[in-house]
């Protein structure tokens, strides 16, 4: 896999799932474009370690669930880099709650964050990418957007919106030489899973067919794959990294 020459844009890039990503793509030879939150320290990190391996990589701000900031997102990579190619939406929260307490801003801001989100950075960058006429688009939805999730409603029903986006999308787009796919990762060891309490991480790990829960590496390389000219025929398709958790 060579991605050199090629300009890939990670939301959510700053730590976890995300950070593999941008490594994994610039160790291949990608210029990246991260996009983080409010931690900027990590995102600065994480672009560092990038041109540490010897492409050009920057970390701009942007909440992904604000059409303008997006458009800004994607302007300041076009300025930068002058085109985009891979885009991987990645950018998550949860606000976990069993349905009679979950609250309805709750329910809006990770509706706002994981799917419309995804919405608006595939809006923005696929009219690039049209023109273009080349674009590889990975969305990162999740285990429990295909089995549900007690305690996890608005989490799931975002995930789970991500993968009608992908389909529609992927129909919609694959004229213009520009596939669109999920990955969907089972428990994989990051900020975002490690304050689960102990109970319920061994009860997930029974689960887990593979016997361990999985890496952020492993989803990498997962997304290098359908970023790759290897994948240029596989569009609108769920790739499970789940350690066989989905099946
Ligand atoms: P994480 O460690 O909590 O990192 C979340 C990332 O998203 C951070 O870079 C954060 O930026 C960024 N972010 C959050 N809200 C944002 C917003 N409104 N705009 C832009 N960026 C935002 O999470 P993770 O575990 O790596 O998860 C990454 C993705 O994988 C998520 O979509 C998650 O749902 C999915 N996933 C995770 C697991 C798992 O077990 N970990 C399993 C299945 C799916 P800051 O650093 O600035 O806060």
């Amino acid at each position: 896999m060579d991605f050199h020459g090629k300009t890939a844009l990670i939301t959510g890039g700053s730590r976890g799932i995300g950070k593999a990503v941008c490594l994994e793509l610039a160790q291949k030879g990608a210029n990246i474009v991260l996009c983080y939150s409010g931690r900027e320290d990590a995102a600065q990190e994480t672009a560092s370690a990038c041109r540490a391996l010897g492409v050009q990589a920057i970390a701009v701000q942007c909440d992904v669930s604000d059409a303008k900031q997006v458009q800004n997102l994607i302007d300041t990579a076009l300025e930068q880099f002058h085109s985009l190619d891979i885009l991987v939406n990645n950018a998550g929260i949860t606000k976990d709650n069993l349905i009679i307490r979950m609250s309805e801003d709750d329910f809006d801001d990770v509706i706002s964050t994981n799917l419309k989100g995804a919405f608006l950075c595939i809006k923005t960058a696929a009219r690039v990418m049209m023109r273009q006429r080349y674009g590889r688009i990975i969305n990162i939805s999740s285990v429990v957007g295909l089995r549900g999730n007690a305690g996890q409603a608005n989490y799931a029903a975002s995930k789970a919106g991500i993968i009608g986006l992908t389909k529609s999308l992927a129909k919609e787009l694959a004229s213009r030489g520009i596939t669109v796919n999920v990955i969907a990762p089972g428990f994989t060891q990051t900020d975002m899973t490690a304050g689960l309490p102990e109970g319920i991480k061994n009860d997930l790990l029974r689960s887990i067919p593979a016997g361990r829960f999985g890496t952020s590496e492993e989803i990498a390389k997962a997304a290098a794959f359908l970023a790759s000219e290897d994948a240029a025929y596989i569009t609108g398709q769920v790739l499970s990294v789940d350690g066989g958790m989905a099946m």
